[in-house]
């Protein structure tokens, strides 16, 4: 049974590998089909039938790996596209002759294969066929000369024409790729500091934060206060409403905590039904007032459940540091108001209690 749940387990994780094929394979191909159109009057100056004619089945290759990207079918879409960019490279290698740039298709090509969502033999196989192709096309060149020879002139603007799209194309690549981590990075990030039922900060962010507060050079100017608040008798809440509407409570718990706050102050979902604040502040009196503020407004919250209202309640732990808060430990800080909390929670809980009281 467990292995069965781990192998599943596994499964969707591989099938949420997140995707972003079809974005830059449809500006990829855009980029080849006004590249291709761009080509036509060239090529029809040049007089290949051939050549000519590969260009207009280009553009419509082009136009079928559009309709195929936008239909999501991105392993049909790459696998034409390379096979037609290939085919029509070598093509016009054999009818130019070498040195106009042609022979950069295969790499960017090859770039190509290696972003798509081909399996890995598939990849293998592609990349190799380009490998081995241009290497015959390199023995090719050089022993016999091009079918449709081209002016100076023209193998000048080919050379530069070909070179820059190949540039072009793999510089784009490079950049949607390092843009994609980028954005993945900075969500797997997210997701690591943020709590999912509440959006707050989970614990671990919170502690990071916390520490970051108490080694802040200028602390000694001003004094730091953390509160812990706790929902009373909330596995009553669950045992009556059921889990789910336990969650809710949660959730419009947090968005209560929050809106009191200000924008310096940091709060976290600290465990199940457990809150955390911080932020500075100069006196005790003042972080008391503001954690007796989120008692009364948890107190005054009407929550509505189907067609019950869940009477909720809150109990606080606040202490309040002002000197050589940096010789204090992270655990001694929350120790302090973890037992503040447990004090409110003996003397009747819907209580503030402050570390001196
Ligand atoms: P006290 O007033 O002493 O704090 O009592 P309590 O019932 O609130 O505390 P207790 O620690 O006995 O129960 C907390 C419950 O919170 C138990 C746990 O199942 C529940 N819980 C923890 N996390 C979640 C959650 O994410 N969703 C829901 N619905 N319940 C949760
Ligand atoms: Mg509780
Ligand atoms: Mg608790």
């Amino acid at each position: 049974m467990k292995g069965w749940l781990i192998k599943m387990n596994n499964d969707y994780l591989k099938n949420r590998r997140p995707s972003n094929h079809g974005t830059h394979t449809k500006y990829i191909y855009l980029f080849a089909f006004w590249g291709h159109v761009f080509f036509v009057p060239l090529f029809a100056f040049l007089g290949n039938s051939i050549v000519f004619y590969n260009n207009l089945l280009c553009i419509g290759i082009d136009v079928l790996c559009l309709h195929l990207n936008k239909k999501e079918l991105y392993k049909t879409s790459t696998f034409l596209f390379v096979l037609g960019i290939t085919y029509h490279a070598t093509y016009c290698i054999i009818a130019f002759g070498a040195g106009n740039a042609l022979e950069f298709y295969y790499i960017t090509l090859t770039a190509i294969i290696i972003l798509s969502n081909w399996s890995l033999l598939h990849k293998i196989a592609g990349i190799t066929l380009q490998f081995v192709i241009s290497i015959i096309m390199f023995h090719y060149v050089h022993h016999y000369p091009p079918i449709t020879p081209i002016r100076e002139s023209v193998h000048i603007l080919f050379h530069h024409m070909f070179l820059f799209s190949n540039i072009f194309a793999i510089a784009y690549l490079c950049f949607f790729f390092m843009h994609t981590v980028d954005l993945a990075e900075k969500s797997l990030l997210k997701q690591a500091k943020t709590d999912c039922l509440t959006g707050l900060l989970n614990r671990g962010a919170f502690m990071e934060a916390l520490q970051a507060e108490i080694n802040r050079p200028d602390r000694n100017k001003e004094g730091l206060g953390i509160i812990i608040a706790d929902i009373d008798h909330f596995k009553k809440i669950n045992d009556t409403w059921g889990h789910l509407a336990g969650d809710e409570v949660i959730q419009k718990i947090a968005s209560t905590l929050s809106s009191e706050l200000r924008e310096n102050d940091t709060i976290a979902r600290y465990g199940g039904e457990e809150f955390v604040v911080f932020f500075p502040a100069t006196s005790l009196a003042s972080v008391h007032s503001i954690a007796e503020r989120m008692r009364s407004k948890v107190e005054h919250l009407e929550l509505h459940y189907e067609d019950s209202l869940i009477p909720v309640t809150m109990s606080f732990g606040v202490v309040f540091e002002k000197e050589n808060i940096r010789d204090y430990s992270l655990d001694s800080f929350l120790k302090s108001a973890d037992d503040m909390l447990y004090r409110a929670k003996a003397e009747g809980r819907n209580l503030v209690i402050t570390q001196s009281t």
